[in-house]
C-alpha cells in the first residue's frame, strides 16, 4: 500500500516517506519498506490475498468464431452417407453399451468410446465395400 504517514521500521531501521510503498498489516501491526523485513516480523503479503480474490472474476471466455455454411445444393448421396454415418453411431452406441456396461452413457469416456467405434465401424465397412 502507499504510505500515509512518514515512518521507520523497528527491526531493519528503513524509513519511508508519505506516499512511499509499504508493507502493512493492521492486526497484529507488522510495518515495512522490505518485503522479507515484513515477512519476517509476521506480516502476509496482501498480493496473495488480492490474487485468490480477484481470480474467480477473471472467467476466461473463448472467442467467438462465426461458421459459415455454404449455400449449395446437397445431392442425395451425400444425404445416404450422412444417414450412414447415424446408423454407424446408432451401432456403435449399443457396441460401447455391451462392451462397456459399468460406463455412464452420460460420460465423455464413453462418448470417446463410441465415436471411436463408430470410427473403426466405418473403415471396416469401406474394407468390404465392392470396390468398383
Ligand atoms: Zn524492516
Amino acid at each position: 500500500m502507499t504510505a500515509k504517514f512518514r515512518g521507520d521500521c523497528k527491526v531493519c531501521g528503513s524509513d519511508w516517506k508519505v506516499g512511499d510503498q509499504i508493507y502493512y498489516q493492521k492486526e497484529p501491526k507488522v510495518i515495512c519498506t522490505d518485503e522479507s523485513c515484513y515477512t519476517e516480523q509476521g506480516g502476509s503479503i496482501t498480493k496473495s490475498f488480492q490474487s485468490s480474490f480477484t481470480k474467480p472474476t477473471q472467467s476466461y471466455q473463448r472467442p467467438k468464431v462465426k461458421f459459415i455454411i455454404p449455400d449449395i445444393e446437397i445431392p442425395d448421396g451425400v444425404k445416404f452417407c450422412a444417414e450412414q454415418v447415424q446408423q454407424v453411431i446408432v451401432v456403435a452406441h449399443h457396441l460401447a453399451i455391451s462392451m462397456y456396461p459399468e460406463l455412464d452413457t452420460e460420460d465423455q469416456t464413453f462418448g470417446q468410446i463410441r465415436s471411436k467405434l463408430a470410427d473403426q465401424i466405418l473403415s471396416v465397412c469401406h474394407m468390404h465395400e465392392p470396390k468398383g
